[in-house]
């Protein structure tokens, strides 16, 4: 008998599911159990060619709606998000292994979130007015054409949104290529997109591996290139969409600092580490992976951080009560065990965790390493899996500068009760999404991005609309053209 998670086909192209079987199978597997559950084909060229001339035709009458349509097309989809929000978590978890308790929160509903807001700004996409005397300058706001979105495996159906519901607000079209991890989320945005009314063609969704993603972002078609993966990866795809002079949003890895002053409420504080460690099993880009105890409440706050790691509930990812699920595939779990390895090996206390755990599907305990320090691979290295290494300091001019010493800058977090230093140490951190007293809250209204290796460009808020689109401006003369000769 078919699974429920077997999409109708692999892809969703022109408004409907497409399929080509000459493509490479991509097996889907269920990360609680290690069963297959579907599968879906890579892309051929046929496939990719389809995709992109179709959004390329779409893309000129759905800039042309005025943006009230285009709005109101989204806020829709937004809608039907909310209403099938049980259904599309169960798909959510089903892709990723995320237990059921925090998809049915996270997932549709932030992808509705950004659906919702960006349906709300599009009206509002105007140019400027600028008198020059008798003559005149206006602008426009333009959309960039067809845009790729090309997604990582820890968020599918979020980052599907992320990208796709600014890109539309703005009038462009997407070809977009989830994880081949997680390739079953993407279909179903597509899909309520279609429900809600948008034209054919303007959000397509081809499945596929890195090969795939690198035929879209050389195309010559596309205009703009987001991409939500690894720093390595990223590199790549700058690199390709330099060539073609695309814009690009690149949403990368991380090595997030998360510190923690001696003044500060400890519950609180251990709350926040666990919550940037171990949400989605340590599976996210913004995670405060370092976290820098000042010396004075170190062995306190251990004590509650272990007690309250105790409390995680490891089990079947559909039962609500689970609130810790496995790594996405067999894969990641090895390497998060390798640096687990390594912790040990590079001379890290272990406070808790520190192995697979004892049931089926790609569990491992979520682990505490205490006195780590900088040059430890663990603490250098994104492990992308529930590992929090702890590190002591003295002082808040040395912390900063131990903070700021990684090649990452995606995010940062400070905990105390005094409001001055916590100004004070955020603005002398690298990183572009940052915590005062709480971790990794992603709201749609507030910018998402990194500095340095972590990333170009800022998803979420007003700020993606300048990643969606250009400004055209046109010089009106009223009066004659003067020339020299
Ligand atoms: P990845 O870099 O392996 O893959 C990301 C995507 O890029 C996949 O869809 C993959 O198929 C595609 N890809 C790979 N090579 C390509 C190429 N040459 N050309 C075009 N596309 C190519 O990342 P992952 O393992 O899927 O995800 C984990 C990484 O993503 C972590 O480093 C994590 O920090 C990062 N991440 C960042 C954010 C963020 O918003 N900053 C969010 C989630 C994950």
């Amino acid at each position: 008998m078919t699974h429920p998670a077997q999409p109708k086909a692999s892809h969703f192209i022109n408004g409907e599911y497409v399929e080509d079987t000459a493509g490479t199978p991509i097996p889907v597997i269920y990360a609680a159990t290690g069963e297959q559950i579907a599968t879906v084909h890579a892309a051929t060229p046929a496939i990719v060619e389809q995709a992109l001339s179709t959004a390329k035709a779409a893309q000129k009458a759905w800039a042309k709606m005025t943006g009230t349509e285009r709005g109101r097309i989204l806020r829709r989809a937004a809608d039907i998000m909310r209403e099938r929000n049980h259904e599309l978590s169960v798909l959510e978890t089903y892709d990723t292994g995320k237990p059921l308790q925090e998809t049915l929160v996270a997932d549709a509903t932030s992808g509705a979130d950004a659906l919702e807001y960006f349906g709300g700004l599009a009206a509002s996409l105007t140019g400027e007015h600028i008198p020059l005397g008798e003559d005149w300058v206006y602008t426009k706001r333009e959309a960039l054409g067809l845009c790729v979105g090309i997604g990582a495996w820890n968020y599918p159906t979020q980052i599907a949104c992320w990208k796709g519901a600014p890109a539309l607000a703005c009038g462009n079209s997407m070809v977009f290529k989830p994880s081949e991890t997680t390739p079953l989320c993407a279909l179903k945005v597509a899909e309520i997109l279609i429900e809600a009314g948008a034209p054919a063609g303007i959000y397509n969704v081809i499945q596929g591996m890195g090969e795939v993603g690198g035929a879209l972002v050389t195309d010559p078609r596309v205009d703009k290139v987001s991409l939500t993966g690894s720093v390595p990866t990223g590199k790549k795809v700058y690199a390709a969409a330099a060539e073609g002079m695309k814009h690009v949003t690149m949403e990368l890895g991380g090595k997030s600092p998360l510190i923690i002053f001696d003044d500060a409420d400890i519950d609180n504080a251990v709350g926040g580490a666990i919550n940037g460690n171990f949400y989605s099993s340590g599976q996210v880009c913004s995670n405060g992976t370092r976290v820098f105890v000042q010396k004075g409440i170190k062995e306190k706050f251990l004590a509650r951080l272990a007690e309250r790691t105790g409390n995680a509930i490891l089990g079947d990812p559909m039962d609500e009560a689970t609130s810790f699920g496995p790594m996405v595939t067999e894969n990641q779990m090895n390497i998060v065990l390798g640096y687990i390895e390594k912790g040990k090996e590079e001379g890290a206390r272990l406070i808790c965790g520190g192995k697979r755990a004892d049931m089926d599907g790609y569990f491992i305990e979520p682990t505490v390493f205490a006195d780590v320090t900088d040059e430890m691979t663990i603490a250098r290295e994104e492990i992308f899996g529930p590992v929090m290494s702890v590190l002591d300091f003295d002082t808040e001019e040395e912390v900063v500068a131990r903070a700021n010493d990684t090649e990452f800058g995606l995010s940062a977090g400070v905990f105390t009760k005094d409001f001055t230093r916590a100004h004070r140490v955020i603005g002398n951190l690298e990183a572009g999404s940052c915590f005062i007293n709480s971790y990794n809250d992603a709201p749609v209204e507030a910018p998402f991005g990194g500095v340095k290796a972590s990333g170009v460009g800022r998803e979420n808020s007003k700020e993606a609309i300048k990643h969606f689109s250009q400004v055209k401006s046109v010089y009106v003369r009223m009066g004659d053209v003067e020339a020299a000769f």
